[in-house]
């Protein structure tokens, strides 16, 4: 898998990633397309949910309301155009150079940020069969990039998916809680601070789901890192 990761990246490293111009840059992208990303901007600090209240800190309704298990989200894309197509795209193996790019953009998101870094980054896990199935899970791609420029320990194989749930994107709000109980557990070190890394999050139940589970097992604070962030339902 890591021969397939390297030669794709090495093919792809002289033009932009998007268009395929020459001169591109140092994230790999053309300026033209690295400007028209749906970069989010306005956003609640702790779920990451797009909006357009002005003040700090920026915290929407939902999390007023019923704070979440996470301290934070940080994401760097709306999940738009070209976002919504690349990272199903990395799913099914046709564009996994493409996590080099987007892990980059989060690292300078990051980078950008002043804050406290947390002492370890925690991908979310896929089970074990999707896992033997898929080859690879791309939020430990996206994690592992992330651990090694910021030299912040990875901690692979503590949190793990135990039980195989239904696909999230076809199920009510009600259903979605249901279908992932009991489906992750972690038998890690008890930190005081961590990151959780993911490609998307869509409703954040699966993030709500794990981090109970991470602060149930006396992790203190929780941070998500994704790449994208969807907008609210209509
Ligand atoms: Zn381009
Ligand atoms: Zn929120």
């Amino acid at each position: 898998m890591f021969t397939l990761f390297k030669n794709i990246c090495t093919k792809t490293n002289q033009n932009c990633a998007l268009c395929h111009s020459e001169g591109s840059s140092d994230i790999a992208l053309c300026n033209n397309c690295y400007e028209d990303l749906p970069w989010l901007t306005s956003a609640c600090h702790i779920c990451a949910l797009p909006i357009t209240t002005t003040g700090a800190p920026r915290i929407c309704g939902e999390c007023l309301k019923n704070p979440p298990a996470f301290s934070s989200t940080q994401a760097v894309f709306l999940y738009r155009f070209p976002i919504n197509a690349i990272i199903p795209k990395i799913k099914h193996h046709h564009g996994l150079h493409h996590t080099t790019w987007l892990a980059n953009c989060l690292l300078k998101r990051l980078l950008k940020q002043p804050q406290a870094w947390p002492q370890a980054i925690i991908p979310v896990p896929i089970h074990s069969f999707r896992l033997i199935s898929r080859g690879f899970n791309q939020s430990s791609l996206i994690a592992g990039q992330l651990s090694q420029h910021l030299k912040i320990p990875l901690l692979l194989n503590h949190l793990k998916k135990v039980r195989r749930t239904k696909s999230q994107s076809t199920l009510s709000a009600q259903q979605r809680k249901t279908n992932l109980q009991h489906a992750f557990t972690y038998n890690g070190p008890s930190l005081k601070h961590i990151a959780l890394v993911d490609d998307v999050v869509t409703t954040g139940t699966t993030i709500k789901e794990i981090s109970s589970v991470l602060r149930q097992a006396g992790i203190q604070r929780i941070d998500i890192w994704v790449i994208a962030r969807t907008p609210a339902p209509s």
